[in-house]
């Protein structure tokens, strides 16, 4: 009997990363191409096509081992009909992705949110591995995120659940606008823009900070800050996870999750993140609410992607 293969694809605005999983979710073959955006449609969908073929003839599996490929794609996406509704990244606008390139490859292609997938790659595959109910955040340039519930993306009413970042919790008097539009969103404070942001108002009010002599500050080089003893750093990640932690109090009453899985860049600040989240977690939420939930950084890193694109088949 010859095993199951199924191929994940992470389209970007830059590269398309394509991998090889197992029924486990295990990665054991990638492969990656330029998207080439400026050359139009269906150029980025040849191109998908041209990595897909060439990863499997490089592989010891056959095409016919391949059971489909999911994609996971930046943008606002119809993922129960398979469309890309707008990805200014990749300059798509309505186009029917899952039929195109099942014309392409004859074989079943799933799509989903980047956010989404990567929060399923980090369930199947990753820090949640055998967990069946779980929340991702990703802290990167803004906050993203993914709900898993039995084992699968939970999308909602019109596919757009699971966008945590948007989660208000700055109240009024502090709260400033988000890329949204909206106030006080989570992304405004726990981002790695947010804590430069943070970073940088405090050097400008004056603030006595080590942040001061830094030409161009970066989250990390706060969280590197904070560990060393800086008190306006330590204050800055201390705001970030106090509100992190109030988003995830929320989410623990309404879904009762078994694990907070947190990755992104921001997530490598390692102890002096987790440390504050998870007492701020336990502080904001009833305690049998907290009971065996666990608050964990993400292990898959980049591949969660491709993981998760590829678990679409399998897991949606
Ligand atoms: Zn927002």
């Amino acid at each position: 009997m010859s095993e199951s293969i199924y191929i994940g694809v992470d389209l970007g605005g830059t590269t398309i990363k394509v991998g090889i999983c197992n029924v486990e979710g295990q990665l054991l073959h990638t492969y990656e191409g330029p998207t080439e955006v400026a050359k139009g449609v269906d150029s980025v969908l040849a191109n998908i096509e041209k990595y897909v073929r060439l990863i499997v003839e490089q592989s010891p599996f056959g095409w016919e081992q391949l059971e489909g490929i999911g994609a996971g794609i930046a943008g606002f996406l119809n993922v129960r009909d398979g469309v890309v509704v707008l990805a200014p990244n990749i300059g798509f606008r309505d186009v029917p992705i899952r039929a195109l390139l099942e014309e392409r490859l004859a074989k079943p292609v799933k799509i989903d949110n980047d956010a989404n997938v990567a929060a399923l790659g980090e369930a199947w595959a990753g820090a949640g591995k055998g967990v069946d109910n779980c929340l991702c955040f990703t802290l990167g340039t803004g906050v993203g995120g993914g709900i898993i519930i039995d084992g699968k993306i939970y999308q909602g009413f019109s596919g757009m659940a699971g966008e945590v970042g948007h989660i208000a919790v700055v109240p009024d008097l502090e709260a400033i606008q988000c890329g949204c539009g909206k106030m006080g969103c989570l992304e405004t404070v726990s981002s790695a823009t947010g804590i430069i942001r943070m970073a940088n108002d405090a050097v400008e009010r004056g603030d006595r900070t080590s942040l001061a002599t830094v030409e161009k500050i970066a989250a990390k080089g706060v969280f590197d800050a904070a560990k060393a003893g800086d008190e306006v750093a330590l204050r800055i990640v201390a705001r970030a996870a106090f509100y992190l932690g109030k988003a995830m109090a929320t989410t623990a009453a309404l879904l009762n999750p078994e694990m907070f899985i947190i990755g992104g860049g921001v997530s490598k600040a390692g102890d002096i993140l987790f440390d504050e989240l998870r007492q701020v977690f336990a502080k904001l939420t009833p305690e049998p609410l907290q009971r065996g939930t666990s608050i964990v950084p993400a292990t898959l890193g980049n591949d969660a992607g491709i993981v998760g694109a590829a678990g679409l088949l399998l897991r949606s």
